[in-house]
């Protein structure tokens, strides 16, 4: 029977069983359309890897015999839509059969729900083999739970696909070695430069430019660095193994002027366009690990293999337990506006801006860089978690909804009320002093509460303790912080929340 296989942009999973045996009745359709890059506004470099990666994966499944049929964003015959592009498929190709991959994103879930309700034709649904876990796992793992802690969750996956596991015992008798990965960096041990790809993205760019997609940050054309193909997406795992997963693990939370990079893998794109399946990569890694324990600890692996197989995976349940609803939360009734400078990376917070900055020149930051430096100033200054999500969705490269919304909405702005993290992820300057360098040259002091010198981050802590207590006031993991707060001089207080009155104001001149 003629069939119509659609690959979306981020299932360019070639080791999929659809590809296992060519079938001359089957036409894939891989379409780069205004549908998708317009839903939020993107970083350009994001709409270009996914535009790279989509068009290497038809040559790929090409090569391997396969039929496909391809839209570019300019060809004049593009609908731009998904419906109208299988409609025309359909048409064209005398389809009798449409199937798809279940999409990892609500939005298109139920858009492809409502074209295939609305065919004349049969339709089918295939998984992306590609996660661990199935969509419900973690809805069943949790029933009837009210918590829904991470490491519970961790440490079943660890035994069931026995990962650095020694029968039923953990590897180095310890579950978690999270304390362990907390080290400043101080230059103890050079970073390797970041594997780059040097590629020329001028063609793709300027056709982009051409079918006046707005986007933001910044692209050097001439020098693409992201992996946009399995092979390089490959290279960039073994580059990780060989040169950064000695000390990936103790500088996983440290942050530095100097060092973009640190030890992070970056192969969260890989991985989220499905290049590379977390199956892969973490065999690859703990494969590496063994064959090298003289020279890398446990501590270094574990913690990888705990952002990959628990963390992702959990967000992921999270994600399709909580969608719809979960798009709307917003437990702490934040609404202030995102200030210019998050589009602009123009602000005297030397951490702010080497965050920022980074964000709009690499479409990436790492994990800490987005939850205490970013999400913690958006967090404290109250600001509207849709357009928090809106610009973490757009910015990141790897920022792709079902993993996005639960790690900025959730996690990092707390607007899910706790579903995901047991307290608000927000401090002082403090934090950022220890894991960073950022503060002896910032044009504010990381040790003044008030004041123009002042960090922002000082006074602005108090402030959200203060404007929050009544919502915290039950929990337990707040009560510290909270008894602080009461014992604290009235007139210090009320100096704090005019200074952080003044800032969220005008955020756009700090
Ligand atoms: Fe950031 Fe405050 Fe440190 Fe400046 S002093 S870098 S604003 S934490």
């Amino acid at each position: 029977m003629k069939t119509l296989r659609l690959i979306l942009g981020d299932q360019l999973n070639a080791k999929h069983s659809w590809f296992h045996k060519n079938d001359k009745n089957i036409i894939y359709v891989l379409a780069e359309m205004r549908q998708e890059t317009d839903y939020v506004k993107h970083h350009i470099q994001k709409v270009v890897a996914f535009f790279l990666s989509m068009r290497n994966f038809y040559s790929t499944i090409l090569a391997l015999g396969h039929q496909a049929v391809y839209f570019q964003i300019t060809d004049p015959d593009n609908p731009q839509d998904l419906e109208k592009i299988i409609a025309a498929c359909i048409q064209k190709y005398d389809i009798k059969k449409f199937e798809y991959l279940l999409p990892d994103e609500y939005r298109l879930d139920e858009q492809l729900k409502t074209i295939c309700a609305n065919l004349k034709i049969a339709s089918g649904v295939f998984d992306t083999e590609h996660f661990y876990t199935t969509r419900h796992e973690l809805s069943d793992f949790f029933e009837g739970k009210k918590l829904l802690l991470m490491e519970n969750f961790y440490r079943t996956m660890r035994k069931k696909h026995h990962l650095l596991m020694d029968g039923s015992t953990p590897v180095g008798n310890q579950w978690n070695f999270d304390a362990d990965n907390r080290k400043k960096y101080k230059g103890e041990v050079p970073v390797p430069s970041e594997k780059n790809f040097h590629k020329n993205a001028s063609e793709v760019a300027s056709q982009i430019q051409e079918a006046g997609i707005i986007t933001f940050g910044n692209i050097t054309e001439t020098d693409f660095s992201w992996p946009t193909s399995r092979e390089e997406c490959l290279e960039v795992l073994d580059y990780f193994c060989r040169n950064l997963l000695k000390h990936f693990g103790d500088y996983e939370d440290a942050m530095h002027t100097d060092e973009k990079f640190l030890f992070h893998s970056r192969l969260s794109f890989a991985m989220n366009s499905k290049m590379l399946s977390p199956k892969e990569v973490l065999e690859t890694v703990i494969a590496f690990y063994h064959k090298n324990e003289s020279e890398i600890s446990i501590s270094q692996v574990e913690g990888f293999v705990r952002q990959i197989l628990g963390w992702r995976e959990y967000i992921r349940g999270i994600y399709w337990k909580e969608m719809p609803n979960y798009a709307q939360l917003n437990a702490l009734e934040n609404h202030n506006k995102l200030p210019n400078f998050f589009w602009t990376g123009k602000t005297k917070m030397n951490c702010m801006s080497h965050a920022i900055n980074q964000s709009l020149d690499e479409a990436y930051a790492h994990h800490i860089q987005r939850l205490m430096v970013i999400g913690n100033f958006t967090l404290l200054t109250q600001i509207n978690p849709d357009e928090v999500d809106a610009w973490y969705l757009g910015v990141y490269i790897d920022a792709i909804e079902w993993v996005e919304m639960p790690n900025t909405r959730g996690m990092s702005q707390y607007a899910d009320g706790g579903i995901i993290a047991t307290k608000p992820y927000v401090s002082s300057g403090s934090y950022i002093n220890k894991m960073s360098n950022n503060c002896a040259k910032c044009h504010y002091n990381v040790k003044e509460k008030f004041g123009d010198k002042a960090c922002p981050f000082n006074t602005l802590y108090w402030n959200f303790l203060d404007e929050k207590k009544e919502y915290f006031k039950g929990n337990q993991r707040m009560g510290m912080m909270l008894n602080l707060l009461k014992k604290m001089d009235p007139e210090e207080l009320y100096k704090i929340k005019v200074k952080a009155n003044a800032i969220i104001e005008d955020m756009d001149s700090l």
